[in-house]
């Protein structure tokens, strides 16, 4: 971005909109200003900014005339709009160019946003607009279109604590690196939030930064106790597991943090499982997460991964925190993925069975949704075979030991197009999706119907995505048939063009109702070329 902008500067090719996009805190606005300066320095339109000259210092000092900064988080009026723009056509008073910052932009109302078109199409030359925003998909694309966007990347941890490191060390404050570590985790990817962390830590410590102040300052969870709660599961030590807990319970840990630290040592342990060089060897508990990547095998930490994000999503509902939390561990314990899906549903040879299947599909655990729905269909032709004798409970294999599928209902209003703009499913997955109507929910199993000319969409694996997709939704292992009609089907897509059509015939009546067109048409032989509906915002 910054070699961009250089170059544009450089060359004279200036664009005169620009959107920054970035989460909040990566330096936006900062960039901005220095855009600003760049474009105003009393040395000339430069990448490199005297930072002396009444310009450059003035717009460090936020008082330079020519720089109009508007938050529009608190500015989102039309009014406010208008008349910033009015004042927008007059030459700059003092700089070269009379920039408008406009923080947070995607926070304008739609009519601020139409006035700020016609700026925007027809901008005089001595206007640059500079919008910045966390959510650019809230900005209509007709804005989007006319400026030059760049995406400001989320510092990394390492990046952050270096750049601490580096603004100790020019301030002279004594420090120990693990403490600028855990600032820069706590700050999640904003330099704002790592800095402003930092100027309370050196407060907290007296006029230093270390890590036992750090660490209480910021309530961080004691890394030694998700160490040991992963132990204890690991060696399936209940005992240990609830002890660890209820010693949590004692020093009165936030258990929301603690689950959201919880899945954040998970997440660590799977990149370390799949790239061992992703963790970086300073960590201070760099040997207890190696160790507990190898005890720990890759299905079960996503297990886990999943449980702690699910537990402390619901968290709220539990009876209290603490029943929540040792729910959650137990949810761990109980849900050991066995290793091989065949364990799980083939009958021990020369051991026909006529039991349903239904018990081996309750018995799937979450992470195993294929092996349920592989188990459904076959398990049919079993029922044929006439049982020498009767069957007995020796005789089954050992029923595998994990918890029946919680019994509630899942939470659904039958709206198909609307869970599926929530799932997290894209290309042909997606496609089959939209093309299927939804024909009964049956408890865990959702039906489906596809027009027989999509066929080609029904394709298992397709459907297993689809069905990963409602699991990851529902939080819990789904089922999903699907059969082809032949026809049309009450498809989202189809509802879709229904609506685009009846929007179009709507849009045509009223333009051919239009007593002015009317008019145009008798008067002066106008003829309709083309109507098109004003596009709703989603
Ligand atoms: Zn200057």
């Amino acid at each position: 971005m910054v070699q961009a902008l250089s170059n544009a500067l450089t060359q004279n090719r200036l664009h005169h909109a620009y959107l920054f996009t970035g989460t909040r805190g990566v330096g936006k606005t900062t960039v901005a200003r220095i855009l600003a300066k760049c474009l105003n320095c009393e040395t000339g339109i430069t990448p490199t900014p005297c930072g002396v000259c009444s310009a450059c210092t003035q717009i460090d000092a936020g008082r330079f005339v020519d720089l109009i900064e508007l938050d529009a988080a608190s500015n989102t009026g039309i009014d406010n709009m208008r008349e910033v723009l009015d004042n927008a056509q007059y030459l700059p008073t003092a700089g070269r160019f009379k920039v408008y910052i406009i923080d947070e932009v995607h926070m304008l109302s739609k009519a601020a946003f139409n006035s700020m078109l016609k700026t925007l199409e027809e901008p005089p030359e001595h206007v640059k607009f500079i919008l910045a925003t966390t959510d650019p998909q809230k900005i209509p694309v007709t804005v989007l279109s006319r400026c030059l966007q760049f995406n400001l990347k989320q510092m990394t941890p390492d990046m952050v604590s270096s750049h601490l490191g580096e603004v100790l060390a020019a301030e002279q404050v004594a420090f120990e690196p693990a403490a600028l570590r855990f600032i820069a985790r706590a700050a999640s990817g904003s330099m704002r939030d790592a800095l402003s962390l930092l100027d309370q830590a050196i407060a907290y410590g007296g006029g230093q930064v270390n890590e036992d102040t750090v660490r209480s300052m910021l309530g961080a969870i004691d890394q030694r106790y998700l160490f040991s709660l992963l132990q204890a599961l690991a060696a399936g030590d209940g005992a240990a597991l609830l002890q660890e807990a209820e010693q949590m319970a004692a020093r009165s840990i936030a258990f929301d943090a603690a689950l959201q630290a919880l899945a954040t040592l998970l997440h660590l342990i799977a990149l370390v499982q799949t790239v061992p060089a992703a963790l970086s060897d300073d960590l201070p508990e760099y040997t207890a997460v190696l160790a507990l990547a190898d005890q720990l095998d890759a299905e079960t930490v996503q297990l886990y991964y999943q449980i702690a994000i699910l537990g402390r999503r619901d968290l709220a509902l539990a009876p209290d925190e603490f029943a929540g939390f040792s729910m959650t561990l137990l949810r761990m314990l109980a849900f050991k993925p066995v290793s091989g899906t065949a364990t799980l549903v083939a009958p021990r040879p020369g051991a026909p069975t006529a039991s349903p299947p239904k018990p081996a599909v309750q018995a799937a655990p979450a992470s195993r949704p294929v092996a349920a729905l592989q188990v459904q269909e076959p398990a049919a032709p079993v029922l044929t075979v006439a049982p020498i004798k009767p069957v007995v409970a020796e005789t089954l294999p050992e029923p595998v030991a994990l918890p029946d599928v919680p019994a509630t209902p899942i939470v659904f209003d039958g709206d198909w197009a609307a869970l599926l703009a929530q799932l997290k499913l894209g290309g042909q997955a997606r496609m089959l999706a939209v093309h299927s109507e939804l024909e009964s929910v049956d408890g865990d199993r959702l039906r489906l119907r596809v027009p027989a000319e999509h066929k080609h969409l029904a394709e298992k694996s397709y459907q297993d995505k689809l069905r990963e997709a409602l699991g990851t939704h529902f939080g819990r292992a789904m089922q999903l048939s699907v059969s082809l009609v032949d026809g049309a089907a009450n498809t989202p897509v189809r509802q879709q063009n229904e609506a685009r059509a009846a929007r179009q015939l709507e849009a045509e009546t009223a333009i051919a109702n239009d007593p002015f067109v009317q008019d145009l048409v008798q008067q002066f032989d106008a003829r309709v070329v083309e109507v098109k509906p004003i596009a709703k915002e989603q």
